[in-house]
């Protein structure tokens, strides 16, 4: 599986992605926002996109789809129960489907609301497994709910479904947050060094982030880290109605609030 992350210098600091067969060159593209970006980085590498997948309804995701239908042919797929929201969709991709690219491809369908309530993410184990999980998780956070999501079905998707992929798998979200995100930790955890690394790693980097395996996000992504003391006590302080014995779901509904106004 050849993957070519492709990062857009935009407000909304958006990555789109290009997802190829090595055997027959054909590639899918994830969110493909810049069509012509996605047009060129597939030229320079001799790959011919043949489908598109958007991870949720959300423009910043499909506005791209029809000028790079128009270009390629490509067939468009979208997540189950979608239709209606993505205009020209050919197919709904359910829960636990596999799709091909190419030969020598083949992606997972993870049904994940919670961002919206019609949202997939794609996880290949072809060599080392990675995710392609739209709006659902970012580096050092989750996504925001308040564009037709639920917190409470995002917290299911994060706890049921994401947090059981391997620990080895990479991660590649719809946008870059990662260093605002670290922020956002390092304020509800302050003894987090391993946050802090790499937020004293990321400003000597590239303009973008790095990419980051799920292991990694359950040391700096506050929302994997429930069980933190130092979180718990934090989120204590500020919320009158947790204690000691609040559930993990209480604990995830505060942090989506606290960074929704961070
Ligand atoms: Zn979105």
């Amino acid at each position: 599986m050849l993957i070519e992350q492709i990062w857009l210098d935009n407000p909304w600091r958006n990555f789109n992605y290009l997802i190829a067969c090595e055997e027959s060159s054909e590639a899918l593209a994830i969110d493909p926002l810049d069509h012509k970006r996605c047009l060129q980085v597939a030229a320079d590498h001799g790959w011919t996109i043949k489908q598109i997948c958007n991870t949720h309804e959300h423009p910043d995701h499909i506005e791209g789809n029809q000028a790079l239908i128009e270009a390629t042919g490509a067939s468009l797929l979208a997540p189950s129960g979608s239709a209606a929201l993505i205009p020209g969709a050919d197919q709904e991709l359910r829960d636990s489907e596999t799709i091909t690219v190419g030969k020598s491809v083949s992606l997972k369908v993870i049904d994940s609301p919670g961002h919206t309530m019609h949202h997939l993410c794609l996880y290949g184990e072809n060599g080392s497994p990675a995710l392609f999980c739209g709006d659902t998780l970012f580096n050092a956070g989750v996504g925001n709910c308040h564009n037709g999501g639920d917190p409470e079905i995002l917290f299911k998707t994060i706890t049921e479904k994401i947090s059981k992929l391997p620990n080895h798998t990479r991660l590649y979200p719809g946008h870059d947050y990662m260093q605002h995100n670290l922020g956002f930790t390092l304020d509800r955890e302050p003894g987090n060094r391993a946050a802090q690394l790499l937020l004293d790693r990321l400003s000597a980097q590239s303009p973008h982030s790095p990419i980051t395996t799920l292991g990694e996000e359950k040391e700096v992504n506050t929302f994997f880290r429930l069980e933190s003391e130092e979180i718990i006590e934090g989120l204590k302080v500020l919320f009158e109605d947790l204690d000691q014995h609040s559930e993990p779901l209480e604990l995830f509904l505060k942090l989506r609030l606290l960074r929704d106004n961070w």
